[in-house]
């Protein structure tokens, strides 16, 4: 160790806790880590913390500069530490007559995997060991305990070498030969005989966990969680308290999975002669099974229904009901002080208790809902900090089923995908459309297996309880109708193989057949073989709570994408406050309707496509009328025809000849047409208003749907509908001129046939960059904008949105992107055009109502950038809505 001269002197890095006070004042966890500020917590509220100190955040970039130079001052302070905590307990560090033994734990701001474990016991060597021997019998035990933990934190070695060793001793270890076997296998890989010198293993140990900062794992879960990588790791060093132990534990201060005030832990309990964990209350020991054991085996079959665990006999509370009323009030008061639930370890000593680290619990979703909402209404917090402590992106989880948390790890995952609609699902695989609804009709769950999902195929996604693609992306229309149903997807699957005529899903690692069972998770893209224990979805008053809450300090509204009277339904119960996009192409997708849609793509004319129309007309009319029914005045957008056409028409020979005979055309013919139609790059071809300005008649029985639905709608509820008319994928202000020109004439012709006039607005996408850039002619013509930025990012990356997965997929291994640019607004590109059209618009039109109505719609960054941009609202698939209320209250709460 070398000193370093750059810094002052004087400046602290050791601060001391324990005897009622703390050094370092207001200093937080950002400059102690969590566990070392709540210690000093709770040493200042005169909690029975040992004595201890912890070196800041400070020290951390020194261990990462060449040659590990340590700051000035830093020697001497800790040394006047650790003497002063051995006085406490007529002890002295290094001492083998008297020894003081130290924990060493490492901590951050927030809690990080990747991070070195807690050592215990450090200072124990071959002396002290023995001296220990003298009163304690299981010194032999601990010893080798230590060397374990530390060969393994500290020096980076395998537990498997120290697990074979301890299994070498059948009947139970002779735990002073493993403390000669574990020395040795420590000397035979580091080339050095294990550290007698505790100074050297508390400086090795404290090297380890700044080193510990940079690992890897630590480093990519900053990277994917956008933490900053200053300031660093703290260590906090803590005396073991010396005595016979009696009792050890955890204790919650609120239950993990319902947020109950109640305590809640597991205890080992010496002093009875047990050796089973108990749980800390009467109360906890009444739920039995308890919560951590009664997850039933992940792939048990109904049938086989596991023998479940007997219920503990006691509890710490009917065993040591002082140390158990001592505990509770402990725990209450440091969770009144810290203002939120606490996980505390605790152990009871020559009849003393001791409280040895404290860090927030880890609550389920719906636990950290109620405690949230409990606490503010307890005025312990306010509503605004509620808010903030629940992440946006977890209410998926009390949405949709998910898979039971205590159960995943024992599933065998066989493969990751793209995370492209949440929920969990559990069926038994099939590879076509028609064996997904076979399987319907006769009760069975299925998980349809599909390369790629044409419209033709989304009955076949209607059947099954979820959908697997190896290819499709987060955007992919089957994704987004999948989303708009609440039904799992998962998409881009890397590595998998699909042999659609032997019925085979080949991944990396198995083959699975039709008919095999697995369980997928559409909220983290992961497959895993067999059948996984589910947890159903449950929304509480807490959420509505919540969600009023958020409702209150928003200013950003929030729309639902919804295609369907279901979807709308849904959109208006997880209180959507009108509908941002209806994609009328997603009205196509029955049967019947997509035979009519098939005709007048096909037929070679226009009046061919007018009679086709025709027919179309009532449908599409009915399908608005409901809509806004539903809606009852709240905004409704409704897009027009998008996609190009050719992706209507099917690619399969039989189907094209059964196309062919239902509507009396020639095969050639029809297989000439769609050879016509068929696009390289579909996303850019005739889509969009393109495809409006070639066809008008589409457009004009779109908006003849649209006004006499208003008309009918209207009508009915009471409530007049002010219909709002998207068109999709402008480039040119005068391809919005063209097209609304064909609109108010149509509304013209209905005013004139009704003799009711209906009020409407007709506005854009911005899905180009040029029309971003044309922002400002644009606007002369939109009464709204609304951003596609599913489009508008396949167009400013030049990325395909169908073809981009593997690409990103790629990227993101490598480190160039840190995340998707489907999934979260790329907001150095696309952000800057949302921001120029915003801006450029509202110059020609400054009441211009400016909306964002792609995936980035219910992801929280990306609303944070709406609520900067000045966004008037956000719209999102229904399911999504309650994530975008609680997204837009916090950027707007973040903003203020
Ligand atoms: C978009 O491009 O962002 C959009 C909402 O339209 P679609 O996803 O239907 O292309
Ligand atoms: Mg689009």
């Amino acid at each position: 160790m070398s000193a370093d001269d750059s810094r002052p002197q004087t400046q602290r890095y050791v601060f001391r806790f324990g005897g009622g006070t703390a050094e370092g004042g207001a200093r937080d966890a950002a400059t102690l880590g969590e566990k070392g500020a709540a210690l000093a917590a709770m040493s200042r509220l005169g909690l029975p913390v040992p004595p201890g100190f912890t070196i800041s955040t400070d020290v951390c970039g020194y261990f990462h500069a060449n040659g590990h130079t340590i700051p000035k001052g830093l020697e001497a302070q800790l040394n006047a530490a650790l003497a002063e905590m051995g006085l406490a307990f007529d002890s002295k560090f290094g001492d083998p007559a008297n020894p003081l033994l130290v924990s060493v734990r490492s901590g951050a701001a927030t809690a990080m995997p990747g991070l070195t474990g807690g050592i215990v016991n450090l200072g124990l060597n071959d002396a002290t060991t023995e001296k220990l021997g003298q009163t304690a019998p299981d010194a032999a035990e601990t010893y080798a305990h230590f060397i374990e933990t530390y060969a393994v934190n500290v020096l980076g070695m395998d537990e498997g070498v120290f697990e074979a060793i301890r299994d070498d001793h059948p009947g139970g270890p002779n735990w002073a030969a493993v403390v000669t076997s574990f020395k040795a296998a420590v000397e035979a890989r580091s080339g050095k005989p294990f550290p007698q010198n505790p100074a050297l293993q508390l400086w090795d140990a404290i090297g380890a966990v700044y080193a510990s900062w940079m690992s890897p794992h630590a480093v990519r879960h900053r990277t994917s969680s956008g933490i900053p990588d200053i300031p660093g790791a703290a260590v906090t060093i803590e005396a073991m308290v010396p005595g016979r132990a009696l009792a050890q534990g955890t204790v919650r201060t609120r239950h993990p999975s319902t947020g109950a005030p109640v305590l809640n832990g597991d205890c080992l309990v010496f002093a009875h002669g047990s050796r089973d964990a108990l749980p800390i209350s009467e109360a906890q020991r009444a739920e039995a099974p308890s919560t951590e054991t009664s997850s039933p085996d992940l792939f048990a079959s109904s049938s086989a229904n596991p023998a479940l665990p007997l219920p503990p006999a006691t509890s710490l509370e009917s065993l040591q009901p002082k140390t158990y009323a001592l505990l509770s009030k402990a725990a209450l008061k440091l969770e009144r002080h810290l203002r939120d639930m606490q996980e505390i370890e605790w152990i009871v000593a020559d009849d003393q208790l001791w409280l040895l680290q404290a860090r927030p619990g880890r609550p389920t979703t719906n636990a950290a809902l109620r405690i949230a909402v409990d606490m503010a209404e307890a005025g312990i917090i306010t509503k605004r900090d509620a808010l903030m402590r629940i992440d946006p992106r977890e209410l998926e989880h009390l949405l949709h089923p998910a898979i039971d948390p205590t159960a995943e790890h024992r599933a065998e995952l066989i493969a990751t995908g793209l995370p492209s609609s949440p929920g969990a699902a559990v069926g038994e695989l099939v590879f076509t459309p028609e064996a997904g609804e076979r399987a319907r009709a006769q009760g069975r769950d299925a998980i349809l297996v599909r390369e790629d999902m044409a419209p033709a195929d989304v009955r076949g996604m209607q059947a099954a309880v979820a959908t697997l693609t190896t290819r499709g992306g987060l955007t992919g229309h089957a994704e987004m109708v999948a989303r708009g149903m609440g039904r799992p997807f998962v998409s881009a699957v890397r590595g998998t193989r699909i042999d659609e005529a032997n019925g085979l899903l080949i991944t990396p690692t198995v083959t699975l057949r039709e008919g095999d069972i697995v369980t997928l998770d559409g909220a983290t893209g992961k497959i895993f073989k067999g059948r996984a224990a589910l947890i159903e979805p449950e929304l509480t008053g807490d959420f509505a709570k919540l969600m009023t809450w958020a409702d209150a300090v928003r200013r950003l509204k929030v729309r639902a994408n919804a295609d369907t009277a279901r979807q709308a339904r849904q959109a208006r119960l997880f209180g959507a406050e009108g509908i941002g996009l209806t994609r009328t192409e997603h009205m196509f997708f029955a049967a019947e309707r997509m035979l009519v849609m098939r005709e007048m793509i096909l037929a070679e004319n226009e009046a061919g496509r007018r009679a086709a129309l025709t027919k179309l007309l009532p449908m599409q009319k009915q399908d608005f009328i409901e809509l806004f029914e539903i809606m009852a005045g709240l905004p409704v957008t409704i897009r027009l025809l998008d996609p190009p056409l050719h992706e209507f028409l099917p690619h399969d020979p039989r189907e094209i000849a059964e196309i062919a005979s239902d509507l009396k055309l020639d095969v050639a013919r029809v297989t000439r047409r769609i050879r016509e139609l068929s696009e390289i790059n579909p996303m850019l071809g005739l889509r969009g208003c393109r495809l409006a300005i070639v066809h008008p008649e589409i457009v004009e029985m779109q908006a003849r749907a649209i006004f006499e639905a208003a008309i009918s709608a209207g009508e009915k509820t009471g409530k007049p509908v002010t219909p709002e008319i998207m068109v999709p994928l402008v480039g040119f202000a005068a391809e919005l001129v063209f097209l609304r020109e064909v609109i108010d004439r149509t509304a013209a012709l209905v005013r004139t046939e009704s003799g009711v006039s209906v009020a409407y607005q007709v506005g854009t996408m911005i899905e180009l960059p040029r029309a971003a850039l044309a922002a400002g002619e644009i606007a002369a013509s939109a009464e709204f904008f609304s951003f596609g930025t599913n489009d508008l990012t396949q167009t400013t990356l030049g990325l395909s949105r169908d073809d981009a997965a593997p690409i990103l997929a790629a990227y993101a291994d490598l480190g160039i992107i840190a995340a998707d640019p489907f999934l979260s607004l790329d907001v150095t590109g696309v952000g800057e055009l949302v921001k120029i059209a915003a801006e450029r618009g509202r110059r020609t039109r400054p009441e211009l109502k400016l909306g964002i109505c792609g995936e980035h719609g219910a992801d929280p960054k990306s609303i944070a950038f709406c609520e900067e941009a000045g966004l008037d609202y956000v719209s999102c698939s229904p399911f999504r809505v309650p994530i975008a209320r609680l997204a837009a209250a916090r950027a707007g709460l973040g903003r203020g």
